[in-house]
């Protein structure tokens, strides 16, 4: 199973509008299985596929050890407000604190096809909030204040050159100096 290149920001597919999955195919479970392959290369929690310039609405998500995978989500409850700071495998090395539902409940098919209902607060409601946004073309970094936002751009502007043609390729790095405090917050 290859590892796909991640999109980051700048690259237009991470804005687009996904399309809904109509059918579970060998093909998208592929895609799926890669997602996690790259997702666990990268130290990330969460993926989306725009974010490896797909467009089908598809994200997968491992939190506490246990992997899931959103086909078509939506969220059918949400209750709350809580700020987490969230950062995002598209925007590598920038944080952000964003104010998202306390806690949510998704409704999404699994892998097979079957639908289910998920309930999440803390990290595993934060990442399907974070991981559902990307599939309807929008980024953490939208829920943050202008002058917070202005800030964000300025540092990313002196990250974004290491990656050409928008594309990071996770094969290529090293992790080692990487933040420990930030593992549970790449999305
Ligand atoms: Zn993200």
């Amino acid at each position: 199973m290859p590892l796909l290149g991640i999109r980051v920001l700048g690259d237009p597919v991470l804005r687009e509008e996904t399309v809904l999955v109509d059918a579970i195919t060998p093909a998208l479970q592929a895609l799926i299985d890669d997602m996690f392959e790259t997702m666990h290369a990268a130290r990330g929690v969460g993926l989306a596929a725009p974010q490896v310039g797909r467009a089908e609405r598809v994200a997968v998500i491992e939190v506490d050890g246990q992997p899931h995978v959103l086909i078509n989500p939506e969220i059918i409850e949400r209750e709350g407000t809580l700020k987490w700071e969230e950062g995002c495998l598209s925007i590598p090395e920038i944080y952000g604190d964003v104010t998202r539902s306390k806690r949510v409940v998704v409704r999404a098919m699994n892998r097979d096809g079957h639908t289910f209902e998920i309930e999440g607060t803390e990290l595993l409601g934060v990442c399907m909030q974070h991981e559902i946004d990307h599939l309807h073309g929008k980024l953490f970094i939208d829920h943050l204040s202008f002058l917070k936002r202005q800030k964000v751009m300025a540092l990313w502007d002196a990250e974004k050159d290491q990656y050409p043609n928008f594309v990071r390729d996770i094969s290529k790095e090293v992790h080692d100096d990487d933040d420990p405090a930030h593992d549970d917050e790449r999305l």
